[in-house]
């Protein structure tokens, strides 16, 4: 029973935050989750937190497709199944002004989230229509940052703005096989990646938000719901802001 009850669910960036959470939201809705991290051992700890299942966890990098193709064929060997829901949750940030930014972090940034969005959305469609499947749905995490930009991120603004564009492209081209591809663009969400953010900054955002306060990964979680279930049907190439109302 569930709104995602038989279906493999494959999470990137699973070990922490938003990724994390969409496992225990998907896997209480019946879905067996493959719980993708860097390193196993972070999978792990999620592993561990959801409920009765064949879940399994994963280390994965995204950013590099041989690690992406033998996850891929793990997943085909573990459950004799593609995953029909994909969620792209990995990403990473390095802030800094552009006048200081090195060479490194714009590479680092673009590589991960952009290039490994990419490298993952592919593998999955050429799973999923190698096996004739005929539905899926594959869900990018983006950002509002990629929507209208934010000081110290040019390269992660940059790489979420990309998401955006490989979503809709993908769409298009997958919208032929019954495969869904839409985006979620989160605001400031209480995560380990905005953990470190200082105070004054999150009372200022704060003050920006609608709704007054942070969102929790939850939040995020229900929206990936929505977008993986049957009740986002005829929802595809499409951005989902989850951001309390902040910079619609
Ligand atoms: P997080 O740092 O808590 O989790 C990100 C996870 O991605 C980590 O577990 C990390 O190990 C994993 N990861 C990093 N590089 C990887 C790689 N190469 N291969 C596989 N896994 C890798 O961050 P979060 O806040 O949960 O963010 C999740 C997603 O949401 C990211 O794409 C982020 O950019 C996006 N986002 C977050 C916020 C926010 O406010 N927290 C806002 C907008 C968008």
């Amino acid at each position: 029973v569930g709104l995602l009850a038989g279906r493999l669910a494959l999470v990137t960036g699973a070990g922490s935050g938003i990724g994390k959470a969409v496992c225990q939201v998907f896997a209480k809705e019946g879905a067996t989750v493959a719980v993708v991290d860097l390193h196993a051992d972070t999978a792990n700890s999620t592993l561990e937190t959801l409920p009765k299942g064949d879940h399994q966890a994963f280390g994965a990098d995204v950013s590099c497709s041989a690690s992406v193709n033998d996850l891929i064929g793990q997943l085909k060997d573990k459950f004799s199944a593609v995953p029909t829901v994909t969620v792209n949750s990995a990403g990473i940030t390095r802030d800094k002004l552009m006048l200081k930014m090195s060479e490194e972090d714009f590479d680092e940034v673009i590589r991960v989230n952009l290039k490994g969005t990419y490298l993952v959305n592919q593998a999955v469609g050429r799973a999923l229509v190698e096996s004739k499947a005929k539905s899926g749905s594959i869900i990018n995490i983006s950002s509002i940052s990629g929507k209208v930009g934010n000081v110290g991120q040019t390269n992660y603004a940059a790489s979420k703005a990309g998401v955006v564009g490989l979503t809709k492209t993908v769409a298009k081209e997958m919208g032929r096989f019954g495969i869904r591809v839409n985006a979620i663009l989160p605001g400031f969400i209480e995560t380990p990646m905005t953990d470190k953010v200082p105070d004054h900054l999150i009372q200022m955002t704060k003050m920006l938000i609608p709704l007054s306060r942070l969102g929790k990964p939850e939040e995020i979680a229900n929206a990936c719901l929505f977008l993986a279930s049957d009740h986002s049907s005829y929802v595809t190439g499409t951005t989902l802001e989850v951001a309390g109302g902040l910079f619609p």
